[in-house]
């Protein structure tokens, strides 16, 4: 066994961060009671010896034994009042701790590369920090200071037991030592296990989600699949208990055993303190205090190995916090780090290859290109071709693996990736639903703007929602979506219209559209594209989409193709190529003309 000093450390530091003066008070309630009860037991025996005097010769002083009691009685009532302020303060500590360490995990998972949200293990490492952080290093505070309060009540009533018998002391120790070892050995076995089981405890949990969440339960009713996904969790569900139950199963019975050879050493104690009193070596109040400090020690022993095998538990445990909030970001500016000017020129990009981690085809593969500022670029292919991995390689959501780009002549990667992301606004394929007030999912494009109702309607009005949201009940301040009271859903076409407002509410220069109009119906995505130059007001903008016949509208196309530019030019002249542009223009306008007709 070997306590982690190291992440002992780094968590009491934690816990004196989130409140030093919380802490202080915490460690002097400690003190006061591990002191307290100590004088409460001198006390008791000094009354039980006056009294045994004054019934003996009862020539005692009645006005002691009174005052005595007085004085018993105020530091049980100090004693039970320190016990409550300590419960409050622990209380009040692990409130403000708890909510530190949320603060130090959320802080980190913002930070954090998206590549990491790819990997199964950074879920699975992040589920294992987000279920322990929160009160782990509260439990290491406790343990510490049980620990503390512990020691120091051993000490004094380990002098009064070798006073009486040294053998005593050292069964006092003796029979405690099982249950430590047992409760250390137990901790690596529960650590590796709830390690192991991990991902299976994410599988249930996502079961679980897909029987009560909102999204999925439509589909859920409609296939029927309640009880399917029901076995499925429970299977899970049990997978994880059952091996722990085992464990605990084994522990429990290994500590019935320990307890029955305390019961002994008990017994043992009672024999010979019995014994000394009647040979009359022992009065009546110092076997009382011997009988009382015996007990008081045997908890005492178990807090103390308790806290030590506790805090042993602990740091396995905090490992993995600690390696989470160590995970280092890649996506940082490199050395010299370059002051971001406002965007003049252009932006290109040089020979960018990618794929994603776990999957060696290239998203994409060996791209060159180059925009202008103010221009209207298409970015067209089919599906899996890589458009969408082009915008956030674009946007420094991920870094390439080769190649540059460049942002009017320097390479982006010498600039901030939070300053150089403000250039941009970017509607994403599967963009974000917020369920809060209509007008602030509008807003969230620029949190840090002022809140300007003008601008948020004139967005909403370029995006072609504002007459639905004045419709609703409360009107920008209706909250949509469907989890929360009052609130009113949209259809997904109306959320993707929320969406752009949200991003043209946004002052960037550059404008990311990734297939704006997926949900929309022909005549809003028509209303859309023949007004695609008022929505963009100039700004140089970008936009991807698998559907040729919505692109003709840019100032030049790039057709890719499993990774690769296959081609690139006007609309004309790549229709005048008669190549994959003109293939797969022809074959969709044909189909919605046919449609149409029909
Ligand atoms: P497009 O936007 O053109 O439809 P994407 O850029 O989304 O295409 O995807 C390009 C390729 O990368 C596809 O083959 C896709 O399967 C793969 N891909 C996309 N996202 C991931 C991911 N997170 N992990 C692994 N492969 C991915």
């Amino acid at each position: 066994m070997k306590i982690n000093l190291k992440y002992l450390r780094e968590s009491v530091k934690l816990a004196w961060r989130s409140s030093p003066s919380l802490t202080l008070a915490n460690i002097i309630s400690v003190f006061l009671r591990s002191f307290l009860p100590l004088l409460l037991i001198w006390l008791i025996k000094e009354v039980i010896d006056v009294i045994t005097e004054t019934a003996r010769s009862s020539s005692g002083n009645i006005h002691d034994i009174l005052w005595l009691l007085i004085i018993l009685v105020i530091i049980w009532f100090f004693d039970e009042a320190s016990a409550d302020l300590g419960n409050y303060i622990r209380k009040k500590q692990s409130v403000k701790l708890e909510a530190y360490m949320y603060r130090l995990l959320h802080d980190k998972a913002v930070k954090l590369d998206l590549e990491y949200f790819e990997q199964p293990e950074y879920f699975d490492l992040l589920s294992r920090a987000s279920r322990d952080a929160p009160w782990r290093p509260n439990s290491i505070l406790n343990n510490l200071t049980g620990m503390l309060r512990s020691l120091m009540s051993l000490a004094i009533m380990g002098g009064l037991l070798v006073f009486l018998h040294w053998t005593i002391a050292l069964l006092l120790l003796a029979v405690n030592i099982p249950a430590v070892w047992m409760r250390i050995h137990y901790a690596d076995i529960l650590y590796n296990v709830r390690r192991e089981q991990t991902s299976e405890e994410r599988k249930a949990a996502y079961f679980n989600w897909l029987l009560t969440g909102g999204r999925p339960s439509r589909e859920l009713r409609l296939f029927g699949l309640g009880n399917y996904f029901i076995s499925l969790f429970r299977k899970s569900f049990l997978k994880t208990k059952y091996e722990e139950l085992q464990i605990i199963r084994r522990r429990t019975r290994i500590e019935m055993i320990s307890g029955f050879v305390k019961a002994a050493a008990v017994f043992v104690t009672l024999i010979v303190v019995s014994g000394e009193t009647i040979k009359g070596t022992l009065t009546l109040g110092q076997m009382a205090m011997f009988l009382l400090a015996f007990r008081q020690g045997m908890v005492a022993i178990r807090e103390l190995l308790g806290s030590v095998s506790g805090l042993y538990e602990d740091t396995l445990f905090i490992s993995d916090t600690f390696e989470f909030l160590a995970l280092r970001e890649k996506i940082i500016p490199v050395s010299p780090e370059a002051d971001l000017e406002v965007f003049n020129e252009s932006i290109s990009a040089e020979n960018i290859s990618y794929s994603y981690p776990g999957n060696n085809v290239k998203a994409v593969d060996g791209i060159t290109f180059k925009i202008n500022k103010g221009e209207i670029i298409a970015v067209v292919g089919p599906n899996g071709a890589g458009k969408s991995t082009l915008a956030k390689l674009l946007t420094r959501l991920y870094d390439p693996d080769s190649g540059t780009f460049f942002m009017d002549g320097q390479d982006i990667k010498h600039f901030s990736p939070d300053e150089y992301r403000k250039l941009f606004s970017v509607v994403f394929q599967d963009f974000m639903l917020y369920n809060l007030s209509a007008g602030e999912n509008i807003r969230l494009g620029s949190i840090e703007s002022p809140d300007s109702e003008e601008k948020i309607i004139a967005s909403a009005s370029t995006a072609g929602i504002d007459d639905l949201i004045k419709d609703l009940p409360k009107g920008y301040a209706t909250v949509i979506g469907n989890l929360f009271d009052d609130s009113r859903d949209l259809s997904w076409g109306e959320w993707q219209k929320i969406a752009l407002a949200r991003a043209l509410f946004r002052d960037a220069p550059v404008l990311i559209l990734d297939e704006p109009s997926s949900a929309l119906d022909a005549d809003t995505e028509y209303e859309i594209f023949s007004r695609f130059r008022e929505i963009v007001r100039g700004r140089t903008s970008i936009l991807i989409s698998h559907r040729f016949s919505n692109v003709s509208l840019a100032d030049r196309i790039i057709v890719l193709d499993r990774g690769k530019i296959v081609e690139t030019g006007s609309h004309d002249e790549l229709i005048n190529k008669k190549g994959l542009y003109y293939k797969m223009y022809s074959k969709q306008t044909a189909r919605f003309l046919n449609e149409k007709q029909i």
